[in-house]
């Protein structure tokens, strides 16, 4: 026997419509089964759909941006500097300015190579650190 969860009275198993207060049962109900089935479906399908997207977005993420310290993301996001410190011999290794003569900035890195941690922007000229809305003025790019 099962129970008519209307009424929660018995009826013979295999009715279509329950005995007491004439509620549909399960049996006479397949649609539900299979748009259960379909929600199932449509879910495993939702899950493996943003598996691969989190796998695609984040391949496709390292490929765009390769490691870069943040001397080489002024220069990518800048330009060229008119003065590299990196590229004259003498100075000290553990620091590199990057020197934007128009925009009379200057950049102060500290570190190692591929492994510039900016320290400091300067003005070129008076060596004195630069407001984060002068320096919004005069390099917009070196924001970030
Ligand atoms: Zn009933």
């Amino acid at each position: 026997m099962a129970q008519c969860t209307e009424c929660h009275s018995s009826y013979s198993e295999g009715a279509l419509f329950c005995s007491n207060c004439g509620a549909l049962t399960k049996a006479s109900n397949p649609i539900s089964y299979s748009s259960s089935v379909l929600l199932a479906v449509a879910l495993l399908g939702l899950i493996l759909f943003w598996k691969a997207a989190s796998v695609t977005s984040s391949s496709s993420t390292t490929v765009a941006t390769p490691v870069m310290d943040e001397a080489a993301l002024l220069i990518a996001k800048c330009g060229k500097p008119d003065i590299d410190s990196a590229a004259k011999p003498g100075f000290d290794p553990a620091r590199r300015m990057l020197i934007y003569r128009r925009e009379k900035v200057k950049a102060v890195f500290s570190g190692s190579d591929q492994k510039w941690h900016r320290e400091d922007i300067v003005d070129a000229k008076t060596q004195k650190s630069l407001a984060p809305e002068v320096l919004r003025r005069r390099l917009p790019c070196a924001e970030f």
